[in-house]
């Protein structure tokens, strides 16, 4: 079959032609309708994220047609249409058994540990291959897996409730899919924070009400917005100390932080005044779970999360092509999406 592979980092991928993979009996084999490109794919490319077995195949944002089921298979049947959650887990450990799988003591992130998506066929365990209903699209199953659902863990790690408040610290495509889901949580008002004025324009197109981060202070702008209160929830997408602590700072009494951005930089918080007085939470978040991706796929379904079609940008399985749409994402500042479509 044919895959496009990183060989060496720091180099464009290359296109393969490699073995169509053997399955287990609790694995089934996918032949692949739709491979996101994902932003970390850039990293691994780089070698900003490690991969430490190379060749590998890229690509964790899957979704396909079942071709074959191992015997042990029972969730889904060949034909079947799938997508694919990215966290290979052993299902034993005492964290599997507890449904916590993005901490399993062997777990291994498709695309990045195993080979992914970037290819005509994948193998994975029956247990990471989710049914497609009908309604969602191959491309929209596939780019929903990585930053949708992380978008949804973090609002459910924040206990985010129906009438609640929420500011959204920037508005990529993790605030893109959070603020969708957020008003599919039927929440109260959704404060999106940019100072990209395109970004800021399209949150307010989509029911949030737009902070110009480079207006004014975002923390005084939502006390103002608020009454002087804060928000209830905040979610951080961007990854800088700056952005975490103004995230803490705009909680009004009882509020949830949760940080999804990634940094290496200390965040300073005075703990009785900011913290403790007001009782607030700062809770951190990491990828999302099996369990929550029924409700992913049904907000999907239901067009309350959306991908509309001009946001879409599908290329062809081709090295040269993918290592374009790569080049691209380093510097893209629109919710534009490129989706890798084998040919059938
Ligand atoms: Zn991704
Ligand atoms: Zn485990």
């Amino acid at each position: 079959m044919r895959a496009v592979r990183l060989v060496q980092v720091g180099k464009p991928l290359e296109q393969a032609d490699i073995p169509i993979p053997e399955i287990g009996s609790q694995d089934v084999l996918i032949r692949i309708a739709a491979a996101g490109i994902c932003h970390s794919d850039v990293h691994y490319r780089a070698g900003i994220s490690k991969i430490d077995d190379l060749p590998l195949t890229l690509g964790h944002e899957i979704a396909g047609r079942v071709k074959e089921v191992g015997s042990d298979v029972t969730n889904v049947s060949a034909g079947d249409r799938v997508c694919v959650h990215y966290l290979v887990h052993c299902g034993s450990c005492e964290f599997c058994v507890r449904g916590l799988e993005q901490f399993c003591r062997s777990g291994q992130m498709i695309g990045k540990h195993r080979d992914g998506g970037y290819a005509e066929f994948i193998k994975v365990p029956g247990a990471n291959a989710f049914a497609l209903p009908d309604e969602v699209s191959f491309e929209v199953g596939a780019i929903m897996m990585c930053s949708s659902a992380t978008a949804l863990h973090a609002l459910n790690k924040a206990r985010f409730k129906s009438g609640e408040s929420i500011a959204i610290f920037g508005f990529g495509g993790l605030g893109f899919s959070a603020l969708q889901l957020a008003r599919a949580f039927d929440c109260g008002n959704v404060y999106v924070v940019e100072i990209n004025p395109a970004k800021l324009a399209a949150a307010g197109t989509m029911g949030a009400i737009a902070i110009d981060a480079r207006a004014a202070e975002p923390v005084e702008q939502i006390k103002e917005a608020t009454g002087g209160t804060g928000v209830d929830v905040a979610l951080e997408l961007i990854g800088s100390a700056k952005t975490m602590r103004e995230a803490v700072l705009c909680l009004r009494p009882l509020g949830r932080a949760a940080l999804v951005g990634l940094t290496a930089e200390s965040m300073s918080i005075l703990p009785y005044t900011e913290l403790i007085n007001k009782e607030v939470e700062i809770i951190g978040v990491s990828d999302h779970l099996a369990s929550e991706l029924p409700a992913l796929i049904e907000f999907a379904r239901t067009e309350r999360l959306r991908f509309p079609p001009e946001i879409l940008r599908v290329i062809d399985l081709d090295a040269a092509q993918i290592n374009v749409a790569l080049d691209a994402l380093k510097h893209s500042i629109d919710h534009i999406r490129t989706v890798i479509v084998p040919p059938k």
